[in-house]
């Protein structure tokens, strides 16, 4: 098998196996091919990597930041240097077209490690005045041992944007990849050895979701990052409460996009479909929800249609393929459920809306109009290629109904009057807000949700403090006054 891996873990510098491991079936989703066989972490296993990560930690917090940061700027070096070869995989292990592999996963991972490793140096304390000649001076601290557990759309991403600046902060992580994508973190881990990481610094360990929760529960480890859904949000956030432990949540999403009749068409239709079927639709932070307002609904659509037409679905390992199949058979039938759902109470389908006779799991790009609020796929995060158009006439309407939802991952809005452009992201309940684009997430900027999509931010400088944690040292240059 040509992406079988030397084992299915990686701990304490080397690949280690343990065949009493649940078995676990890496498949192309563009074939149905079985392309690895991996297992799931054992207990032993477990404890394997965490022991390592633990141990490896003092003597990593140790070095200097601009030590620290060398290792990840050379990792995202080499990242970059194979980058053909690790979004191969990548398409292999996703489905994803390589068209995008190559712009958006291993480069987006080296990203993080080059920005984290440039801030590692400057990763401080500060000093403050109290008064008298006395002062408090703060520590900025690592937290230790941090797991990391991965969603399956973007699993290059998700490690570097874990793992990068848990390392750079001085922690060492246990990162836990999807099963449906358990092979390009393995490369990950390897790459950063092969950059100069000692040994136990960033390991990486397979397996279902019991074996993330047995991570989560662990006293060794002091925070949980976790990319995943609401529910297992919910679950892994409560076991990490019972530890007090640090969390990060990316959760799902059910976001709106806005366009106004004063929109560029063009610019909004292209923010649609970068919004809804960039990855098959398989991204959390997508504008599922097109609110268009009515006087241009029927020219957005024809436009559209006519624009999807343009799709090059196909093998997503050529190079001209923009549309690829969706991550596994499950995936696939949860969209499939979703479409039947929007044909059965009543939304009109504009596009697309069956499976695609092949091998393989592949769902046409769908777009669904005249979808009304409470219509479950107006409701419910799909993941998948669905887009629902709805309309709206004014803007106090379509404010409230676009911050109807549980969610608040993202949130976008194509208009070209200005005020009104700001004076919506100010009402958006949303932590990534878009004008006039959609869907970019550069290391640069902090990305992460409010309400139910999440607590904290990735990227940025803000993920440090996710990753740190203050000490306060108070230091009197003055006798000690006591009342008696
Ligand atoms: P899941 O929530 O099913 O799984 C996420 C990860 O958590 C997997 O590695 C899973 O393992 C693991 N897991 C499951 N149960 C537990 C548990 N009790 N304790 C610890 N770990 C557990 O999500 P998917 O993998 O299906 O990914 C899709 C979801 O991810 C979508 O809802 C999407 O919105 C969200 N997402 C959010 C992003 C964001 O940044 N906000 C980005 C990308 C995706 P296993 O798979 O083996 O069960």
């Amino acid at each position: 098998m040509k992406f079988q891996p030397r084992a299915s873990h990686f701990i304490d510098g080397e690949y280690v196996e343990d065949t009493n491991g649940a078995a676990i079936e890496v498949i192309y989703p563009a074939t149905g091919e079985v392309i690895a066989r991996l297992h799931s972490a054992t207990p032993a296993i477990v404890e394997q990597a965490l022991n390592s990560a633990k141990n490896a930690q003092a003597a990593w917090v140790a070095l200097s930041g601009t030590e620290r940061g060398r290792i990840l700027r050379r990792a995202s070096d080499i990242m970059r240097e194979r980058n053909y070869d690790l979004s191969v995989l990548e398409t292999h292990d996703t489905g994803k077209p390589i068209q995008e592999t190559t712009v958006a996963d291993a480069t987006s991972g080296a990203d993080a490690l080059e920005y984290f490793g440039g801030l590692a140096a400057s990763l401080t304390g500060e000093h403050i005045p109290l008064g008298g000649g006395d002062f408090v001076y703060t520590i900025r601290e690592a937290l230790g041992v941090c797991v990391g557990i991965g969603a399956w759309n973007y699993p290059t991403q998700i490690a570097c944007w874990k793992g990068a600046p848990a390392l750079a902060c001085g922690n060492t992580m246990v990162f836990k990849p999807s099963e449906t994508t358990p092979l390009s973190a393995l490369k990950v881990a390897e790459i950063l050895v092969e950059a100069g990481a000692p040994k136990g610094v960033y390991n990486v360990i397979q397996g279902y979701g019991d074996v993330g929760a047995s991570l989560v529960s662990d006293p060794r480890v002091a925070k949980v990052s976790l990319t995943g859904s609401v529910p297992t949000g919910r679950k892994v956030y409560a076991a990490a409460a019972d530890g007090m432990k640090h969390v990060t949540m990316e959760l799902g999403g059910k976001s709106p996009m806005i366009v106004f009749d004063d929109a560029d068409i063009e610019n909004a239709v292209s923010g649609a479909i970068l919004g809804n079927f960039y990855s098959s639709g398989q991204v959390c932070s997508n504008g599922t929800r097109v609110f268009v307002q009515k006087g241009i609904k029927e020219a957005f659509l024809k436009r559209l249609s006519e624009r999807l037409a343009h799709a090059k679905i196909d093998d997503p390992m050529d190079e001209d393929v923009s549309f690829g199949p969706m991550v596994s058979e499950n995936q696939m039938n949860i969209a499939l459920g979703y479409i039947e759902k929007g044909k059965a109470e009543g939304a009109r389908l504009v596009y697309g809306g069956e499976r695609i006779e092949r091998d393989g799991y592949f769902v046409q790009p769908t777009v669904f109009a005249d979808v009304t609020d409470n219509m479950t796929i107006a409701r419910e995060e799909i993941f998948g290629p669905v887009m629902s158009v709805l309309d709206f006439e004014t803007e106090e309407e379509v404010m409230a109904r676009a911050n109807d939802t549980e969610f608040g991952l993202a949130a976008g809005v194509f208009t070209n009057h200005l005020t009104r452009a700001h004076r919506i992201v100010a009402g958006f309940e949303a932590g990534t807000c878009y004008i006039n684009t959609y869907n970019l997430a550069p290391v640069e900027a902090p990305f992460g949700g409010s309400k139910m999509s999440g607590v904290g931010r990735e990227n940025s400088k803000l993920a440090i403090n996710h990753f740190s944690e203050m000490k306060t040292v108070y230091v009197s240059m003055n006798d000690v006054e006591a009342p008696y």
